[in-house]
């Protein structure tokens, strides 16, 4: 948290430099011990503990790194901001806000929340209506997810990012609550298709990347939906603002209220131990550390 209260401190004053970020993640390093690697899917258990990274794309587009940044983990939940993107580009906000809500999350990420009273689920932050979310983007089989690897590699303009094979068949075979969801979204009309809908969630959830990479989405969403380098194809200052929203009010599950109160910045984790943080209209913070808290 520190670190990042640190870096929004750094974007108003533009004296970011390598060494500034170096020190800050040197005094951070040791909390790795605090926490623990997800390991309810196996294959996100292998990643190492004391693994850490942080990378900032400062207002110009300009990237600093210090740490691991070339240590690649999968972005899982960090997807579901992209996935939205994509859904409500090609079918617009209403229809995607008329099967979910706009409700922040005070529950954790796999919690089946109101899908049995309601029907509905709570928001796109949240496994139920991310999951949601990616089948509702038009395309059969893997063409839904083939949209939202597209759009990572655009916005991080890094045509070799791909999804881990492996990681993908440990949550295939282990994502028995999330298929639990999925039926029963199936059941209430909310999801017609089959099972490559809930493939597709595990595929981008299976997504590998860097810190940089998650900085450069995090400046994406800072900045209209505007990339680093200045190229502006998918400008949308209304897109970014829902994103951000988002962000801020469910990026970080059942944490999302304080983390709000005490950093106050739109941020999106993922179990494999990314947080991808956007200063409004100013940088994109990517950081790594794959022992977390317990809420993930
Ligand atoms: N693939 C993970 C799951 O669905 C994503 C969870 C997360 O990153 O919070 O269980």
């Amino acid at each position: 948290l520190n670190t990042i209260v640190y870096a929004q401190k750094a974007a108003d004053i533009s004296t970011l430099s390598e060494k500034t970020l170096h020190t800050i993640l040197e005094k951070n390093r040791a909390y790795y011990t605090q926490g623990k690697v997800a390991d309810y899917i196996p294959e996100l258990g292998k990643m190492d503990a004391k693994a850490i990274a942080f990378s900032v794309v400062d207002k110009n587009g300009k990237v600093f790194n210090t740490g691991d940044v070339n240590k690649k983990f999968t972005m899982q939940s960090i997807s579901k901001i992209i996935s939205l993107m994509v859904a409500v580009n090609e079918k617009g906000e209403a229809h995607i806000f008329d099967k979910m809500g706009y409700f922040g999350s005070d529950k954790p990420f796999n919690h089946f929340s109101n899908l049995e009273t309601t029907g509905k689920p709570l928001n796109p932050m949240m496994n139920a209506g991310a999951i949601l979310t990616t089948s509702l983007i038009p395309g059969d089989g893997e063409k839904p997810f083939l949209k939202i690897l597209d759009m990572v590699r655009y916005i991080t303009k890094n045509s070799s990012i791909d999804y881990n094979k492996s990681v993908y068949e440990s949550e295939k075979s282990t994502g028995h609550r999330n298929r639990g969801m999925f039926y029963i979204m199936k059941n209430s009309g909310l999801i017609s298709g089959n099972e490559d809908q809930l493939d597709n969630y595990f595929k981008q959830c299976s997504i590998e990347l860097t810190a940089e990479d998650l900085a450069k989405i995090g400046y994406f969403f800072a900045n209209q939906c505007v990339r680093f380098d200045g190229d502006a194809t998918y400008k949308n200052a209304d897109m970014a603002k829902l994103v951000e929203s988002q962000m801020l009010t469910a990026g970080m599950y059942e944490f999302s209220g304080e983390y709000s109160r005490t950093v106050g910045l739109p941020s999106k984790s993922g179990v494999g131990g990314g947080i991808t943080v956007s200063v409004p209209g100013k940088i994109g913070i990517g950081v790594f550390s794959p022992a977390l808290d317990q809420h993930g």
